[in-house]
């Protein structure tokens, strides 16, 4: 921080950022309320510019996986940035750092993926993705096949094809979303919308929309289906075991390709390196942005499969690009990222002990009036307050209430999100008990305090 900066005060900074436009955000809240102010953090913490101390449950936004405050990044960072600052990775050019990350994503990926195309986030990652998925069946001579198959509320980022792709009402209404060629089915959601079935039953349900939706469109039409292994800002709808294997069977009976976009689920969040391996998912893109960096810089990666790769490469110039495509200070970061995760074992200790311990805590709530599902994979959850835990039957206006227990949350110091009243959880893996302990009990105070403010006992 300059001096100039440190010099000021909560009030000047909201003053000085009011007028301007955030994403994601209601101007006229933000103009009545002002905007809270973060200026540091360490660990798992965040401090606000009123000297509060926050526990960050949400790791900002899914990203920082390793925590806050990494002395090694910004020792890597920082030796980069002397020694080679940018250069770009168009027409026949590398460096070093893209070199060595894309050997390291090889070795962590599946075994079909043996090809990287960089990207700056997860949005222009998903986008590139659909032009190679136009390049590869134009060079396989079907034009013809064009159409994409996402969910809906499924999400896959913020450009127009990647908020095309995702299926939230809210951001296709007012921009003429989505764009042609993209085509939407049910979402594996089993506690919302398909109680009357086992899990299982449901999810090969959930998995037949796709075929019915293919054998409606034409297969000749339908180039790829794309779909986060789980859900993360839909409300962590963790699919039933028998929702992937379906996806996957129907793709190859149509001849779809397949995407999987591991943006959250990629570098441990769910317990395993990427939740492709948890559920067996053959995909033939993944894409990869924050937990890549933890944050600590923008960097997104596109794995491509072979069977792909053979294809795009057997044409001249793929013309398309970044000035910032693998990024070496980016690329950096990433690989001393990479080096944390596996040397201080964390994907191995949320599976094995958070993670459980999460669920185990998480369990306990199922008591609380409010509390119709808890739901968890490694550290990364959802708590769902309904009206009737019977029925699930949801409060009227959705969102109101989850408003309401998120702001409560951060009255306490905690960070939370709601997505309409699903409260989410999505903490820096670095956690230990006694964070999970910390939440659980700032959490449960916020549920309290909620069912007063509605009056529910
Ligand atoms: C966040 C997210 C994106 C978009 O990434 P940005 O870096 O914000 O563009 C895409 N897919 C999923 C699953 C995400 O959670």
């Amino acid at each position: 921080m300059t001096t100039q900066t440190k010099r000021n005060s909560t009030a000047e900074w909201q003053a000085q950022d009011r007028q301007h436009l955030h994403p994601f955000t209601d101007h006229a809240e933000l103009g009545r309320v002002g905007a809270k102010v973060i200026t540091r953090a360490e660990g798992t913490y965040l401090y606000d510019s009123d000297g509060n101390k926050i526990l960050d449950a949400f790791a900002g936004l899914w990203c920082v996986n390793i925590g806050y405050g990494r002395k090694s990044i910004a020792e890597v960072a920082r030796e980069q940035l002397l020694e080679l600052p940018y250069y770009n990775t168009f027409f026949k050019t590398t460096h070093p750092p893209v070199a060595e990350l894309s050997k390291l994503l090889v070795e962590m990926t599946p075994k079909q993926f043996n090809h990287v195309f960089y990207g700056l986030s997860g949005s222009d990652a998903n986008d590139t993705i659909v032009r190679m998925v136009r390049t590869y069946w134009n060079l396989k001579k079907q034009p013809k096949k064009k159409t994409i198959i996402s969910r809906w509320n499924g999400y896959h980022g913020s450009t127009m094809v990647a908020a095309s792709l995702g299926g939230m009402n809210y951001m296709h209404e007012l921009a003429d979303l989505p764009l042609p060629g993209h085509s939407h089915i049910r979402q594996p959601y089993w506690y919302g919308e398909g109680k009357d079935m086992s899990p299982e039953d449901f999810g090969k349900a959930a998995a037949k929309a796709l075929e019915d939706r293919i054998l409606e469109l034409g297969a000749e039409n339908v180039a790829a289906f794309i779909g986060e292994p789980i859900q993360g800002a839909g409300g962590v709808i963790i699919p039933p075991a028998t929702y992937w294997p379906e996806i996957q069977k129907i793709c190859r009976k149509y001849d779809l390709l397949l995407i999987a976009d591991e943006v959250i689920c990629g570098f441990g969040r769910t317990g395993y390196m990427f939740a492709s391996e948890y559920y067996n998912i053959e995909a033939d893109f993944m894409t990869l942005a924050k937990g890549l960096t933890s944050g600590y810089m923008p960097l997104s990666a596109i794995m491509v499969a072979d069977r792909v790769a053979e294809v795009l490469n057997s044409f001249g110039d793929f013309n398309h690009g970044f000035t910032y495509s693998g990024h070496p200070v980016s690329c950096a970061v990433a690989i001393e990222n990479i080096r944390i995760i596996r040397e201080e074992k964390l994907v191995e200790n949320v599976r094995d002990v958070t993670g459980p311990y999460l669920a185990q805590r998480l369990a306990e709530l199922q008591d609380h009036p409010l509390v119709g599902e808890v739901r968890s994979l490694g550290l990364m959850a959802a708590i769902e307050l309904v009206q009737d835990k019977k029925t699930h039957k949801t409060f009227e206006p959705l969102g109101k209430t989850g408003t309401i227990c998120r702001d409560h949350c951060v009255k306490n110091n905690l960070i939370m999100r709601a997505t309409r009243d699903t409260m989410l959880l999505s903490p820096p893996l670095t956690w230990t008990r006694d964070h999970v302990d910390e939440c659980i009990k700032l959490f449960r105070a916020a549920l309290d305090s909620t069912a007063k403010d509605l009056g529910v006992k």
